[in-house]
């Protein structure tokens, strides 16, 4: 746990599995009777619990007292808020980021899920008839997030209470007055705060120092790249000078050099979009695009499946973009979406 400024704490939380993902937790503990708030949970693993709980008692903050901003519904930022929602924490989420039953990049164990998900998976060329390597993979990891064989990233976000975030919520804890804003583009509710007079922003996956943020797009026309590119516009005009305390890697400046990276990779991912449809002679799945714009060599993509998740659902939203701005056309057979260059 480092103190950022006085009053206020970031905890570094990590999956369990080595060489791999960490989060930052911010806290900022309320004094004497004051509730206390702290922004996302981290991963749901019983280590982590363990460090949280400690830092709790060492504060003296009581789950009774406690208040959760969670950013988006991501396993890594939401995935303990049932355990705090349980004892008593009141927790703050966008409902945005509950309006569909399936989600790409988090699980959520109910039957209305696993039946969305079948039509999910055939929006971008997944089914159990066309590639059923991939197909089963899925299928199989149903059943190992039914059974929690294991403990790490995959592992389901529980259902939880909360009171709903609107952009511009007021949040006071200790010296710091903090402003809720909404971040659209990384998710479709993703939320984050903002405090004036300290400039400080809390941007939660929309802005890494480091990191190409995924755009991750499991339905279509929710224009998700689009609301992203404005985003990040908006953010570098609205707070120029101000410090970033982001969710992954280390705080930054805002001076426009972080938004132009990632900003220069998306668009260079576009072009080879671009160019796999435009050299291409029949109208692709998103799989099939995604695995050509990412080198897999065969329908099993990657060894890891979070990671060919990822690559389908951010080739989903540069697909989405391009067809937003009629460069090419999209059609449907049998639920399944084909791309195609306009004209081609
Ligand atoms: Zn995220």
């Amino acid at each position: 746990m480092t103190e950022l400024y006085p009053g206020l704490f970031q905890i570094q939380l990590s999956n369990g599995v080595k060489h791999s993902n960490m989060i930052n937790i911010f806290l900022f503990p309320g004094n004497d009777s004051c509730r206390s708030l702290m922004i996302d949970t981290g991963f749901r693993t019983a280590q982590n619990k363990k460090i949280m709980d400690e830092l709790l008692v060492k504060h003296r903050i009581r789950y009774d007292d406690l208040d959760i901003f969670l950013t988006h519904k991501h396993h890594d930022h939401t995935g303990l808020a049932n355990f705090y929602a349980d004892r008593g924490a009141r927790i703050f989420m966008n409902p945005e980021e509950d309006r569909h039953a399936y989600d790409c990049l988090y699980y959520n164990n109910n039957p209305q899920a696993l039946e969305e998900q079948v039509h999910v998976l055939a929006t971008v060329g997944v089914t159990e008839k066309r590639t059923p390597v991939l197909w089963n993979r899925f299928m199989e990891l149903n059943r190992m997030i039914q059974q929690e064989t294991r403990d790490s990233m995959f592992n389901e976000i529980k259902n939880y209470r909360y009171v709903s975030i609107t952009e511009g919520m007021d949040f006071r804890y200790g010296n710091y007055h903090l402003k809720a804003i909404h971040l659209k583009g990384h998710t479709f509710g993703q939320m984050g705060l903002v405090d004036e007079e300290h400039r400080l922003v809390f941007p939660a996956d929309q802005l890494i120092d480091g990191i190409v943020p995924i755009v991750a797009t499991a339905y279509p026309d929710e224009h998700l790249l689009n609301y992203y590119f404005k985003s990040l516009e908006e953010f570098q005009k609205l707070y120029a000078g101000y410090t970033i305390h982001p969710s992954h890697n280390r705080p930054y400046r805002c001076d426009g050099t972080v938004p132009a990276g990632i900003l220069a990779a998306y668009h260079k991912k576009l072009d080879t979009i671009r160019e796999i449809l435009q050299s291409a002679d029949r109208a692709m799945t998103t799989r099939e695009v995604a695995f050509w714009a990412y080198g897999a060599e065969d329908e099993y993509g990657w060894k890891d499946l979070m990671q060919t998740k990822m690559i389908i659902s951010k080739t989903f939203s540069c697909l989405e973009y391009l067809h937003d701005k009629e460069e090419i056309s999209r059609t449907c057979e049998d639920e399944i979406l084909f791309w195609r260059v306009e004209g081609a």
